[in-house]
């Protein structure tokens, strides 16, 4: 095949962002996919609780509940236009999924099943409220299916294990990207009028993280390179329980069936905390309390993890208590097997990774890197938005977690990035058509690929006196310490000034394996690089902001502060450093209050 290429819409990442703005575009465009993973293989697909949706299946639920508690958890640092947005469109959106074949696990009579997640609340009984649509604990496994087989069905043109490594902007408009094929080192183009990013997050900035090796922030680096600024990146969501030291995500589902976080003292923590949805609370108050209580000396063994049980005895001793009952009102009794159908996998990685059986022990967990909240700035149709003017970048979308509409503020809830993708994949994708209708070709330059290459023989060109692996463990050791779950003016500081010593040193990083076909060692080193600019843009970001709000929480700055902060951040990369701007929220009905759960 020829290494240039032309189509008019041009989507990087096939996860479910990806996808669904595929089959949207590929309807009304010329549509090609290009992702560095095999489509299927994209974290969408290790997704396991649920996409959340006011169905209303098994209790009363409205949009206007949802907005509230997306505009709450996400400390109302949320657009609330946005997440209005996306509280209505969730319903269509599920019964879409549905429709297509996605097999959605089932109430008895036969409607889409619901599960509680944290931070998703019953205005009337203040219990939590079944709102998560969910297959299992498989969910995004299922959508990633489901779209992709909608995306081959509607002929869309995949190219499969090429990695982007730049966007092509002619006179302020997207013309492109550039990728390499990994199977044979080549570099090709691809000349088009509208591109979408939907490359994921880069939670591979953390040494804990469930996240993907892939997540190493490919888009905000190679957009934040282009000079489009990248929003609200001081917000990283630790998620409660990832299993103690690997990280591997253990659903907020299990708590949502009933699963209770219990201290080394073998006292419930979340009874303190929390005292209404206690264990599902938003996850931003669940990691800070699991967090003060081990540095209190209540871990497990006085170490850094607690314990979450979801064995029968204790969901069925706390059902009551905590207001579950049968739809019917009875008593609400679990058995094992019930508890095994409802968390297949989840049973199954602790009987792998941790050699114990979650039906009849509890399980050793700890927060984990989990959720990028900020990203490429954009409307809720996908348009890229690039200063505090929010003015539209012609012909370039995002979607996803690269993107930041912003949904999610300084706090995302469990099921609302499911939604999120499926959502604003959808309005990107037909915006990015009818765009390419309305538009000719942009310019295209001859010497697109330059830039590419440039990147590429500096690092095959290295004397290799530093170590790509070296740097990596730095980095994710700094910004764990001390850009996580709780953070200082002191431990900032050193980590902006430790990321910056790493990228000069990630200059002299080269690599042993010179080849062409399948050069994974030096698309690793690529990918370090978009690692230290995702670190240093959520770093300098995060020192900046001088308040606690969401998953930002300063012990300097321990209270939110409004009146001065109640703003997006907004960080450009120049090549002098970092530079800060500010944009206004949008607000709505939702005075901003001190957050109860
Ligand atoms: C373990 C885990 C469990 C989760 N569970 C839930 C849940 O239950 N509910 C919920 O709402 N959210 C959940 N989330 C969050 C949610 O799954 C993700 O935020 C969401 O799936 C991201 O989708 P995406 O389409 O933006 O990215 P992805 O699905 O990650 O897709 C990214 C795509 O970009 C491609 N790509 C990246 N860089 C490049 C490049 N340079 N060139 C070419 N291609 C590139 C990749 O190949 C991939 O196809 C979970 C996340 C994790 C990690």
């Amino acid at each position: 095949m020829s290494n240039h290429h032309q189509h008019e819409v041009v989507i990087v990442g096939a996860g479910g962002a990806g996808l669904m703005a595929a089959l949207y575009a590929s309807r009304g465009a010329d549509t090609a996919v290009i992702s560095k993973l095999y489509p299927t293989r994209s974290h969408t697909g290790a997704a396991q609780g649920g996409i959340g949706a006011a169905l209303g299946n098994l209790e009363k639920d409205t949009v206007e509940w949802h907005t509230y508690d997306t505009v709450k958890g996400s400390d109302y640092l949320g657009d609330q236009d946005s997440i209005e947005f996306m509280a209505k469109e969730a319903i269509p959106v599920v019964y879409e999924l549905e429709h297509m074949g996605l097999p959605f696990s089932r109430t008895e009579d036969g409607r889409i099943a619901q599960r509680p997640f944290g931070g998703h609340m019953n205005k009337e009984t203040n219990k939590p409220v079944t709102r998560a649509a969910y297959a299992a604990d498989r969910t995004g496994h299922m959508i990633l299916q489901t779209l992709y087989q909608q995306c081959v069905k509607n002929e869309v043109n995949f190219y499969d294990e090429f990695q982007v490594l730049d966007l092509i902007v002619e006179d302020g408009k997207t013309a492109g990207v550039v990728a390499v094929d990994l199977s044979t080192g080549e570099l090709h183009t691809y000349h088009a009028k509208s591109v979408i990013f939907a490359t994921g997050g880069h939670g591979r900035v953390w040494e804990v993280t469930s996240n993907a090796y892939a997540y190493t922030g490919d888009g905000v680096a190679i957009a934040a390179r282009k000079g489009i600024p990248m929003e609200d990146m001081e917000f990283f969501q630790f998620h409660p329980t990832g299993i103690k030291k690997l990280g591997i995500l253990i659903t907020e589902g299990v708590r949502g069936e009933g699963g209770v976080l219990i201290n080394g003292e073998g006292e419930r923590l979340m009874d303190k905390y929390a005292p209404n949805a206690k264990d599902l609370a938003s996850r931003d108050v669940v990691s800070r309390a699991m967090y003060i209580e081990a540095r209190e000396g209540r871990g497990v063994n006085k170490e850094k993890h607690m314990y979450l049980d979801v064995t029968p005895e204790v969901v069925n001793k706390y059902a009551k208590s905590d207001g579950r009952t049968n739809p019917d009102g009875t008593p609400y009794v679990t058995t094992a097997e019930e508890i095994l159908t409802k968390l297949p996998d989840i049973i199954d990685f602790c009987r792998t990774y941790l050699g114990i059986d979650p039906v009849k022990q509890p399980m050793p967990v700890q927060p984990t890197a989990h959720y990028a909240m900020g990203g490429i700035p954009t409307n809720v149709y996908g348009e890229v938005v690039i200063d505090e003017k929010n003015t539209i970048m012609p012909g370039f979308y995002a979607a996803g977690e690269v993107a930041c509409v912003s949904v999610h503020g300084a706090n995302r809830l469990g099921t609302n990035s499911l939604l999120d993708i499926v959502v604003f994949g959808k309005q990107a994708g037909k915006k990015a058509a009818e765009y390419s209708k309305n538009n000719k070709y942009p310019s295209f330059p001859d010497d697109a690929k330059e830039n590419t290459q440039k990147q590429v023989d500096h690092i095959l060109n290295s004397d290799g006196s530093e170590s790509a692996a070296d740097i990596g463990k730095e980095m994710k050791s700094v910004m764990m310490d001390h850009v996580g779950v709780f953070r200082t003016e002191e431990g900032m500081a050193k980590a902006v000034e430790k990321i910056r010593e790493l990228k000069e040193r990630y200059q002299k990083v080269g690599v042993t394996d010179k080849g062409k076909v399948f050069n994974t060692e030096l698309l690793n080193v690529w990918e370090l690089g978009c690692l230290l600019d995702s670190a240093e843009i959520t770093a300098v970001s995060a020192l900046a902001r001088k308040e606690s709000r969401g998953a930002h929480a300063r012990e300097d700055y321990p209270k939110r502060d409004d009146k001065t902060w109640l703003k997006h951040t907004l960080a450009w990369m120049n090549d002098d450093g970092i530079k800060l701007g500010y944009k206004d929220v949008q607000l709505g009905k939702y005075e901003p209050k001190e957050r109860v759960y």
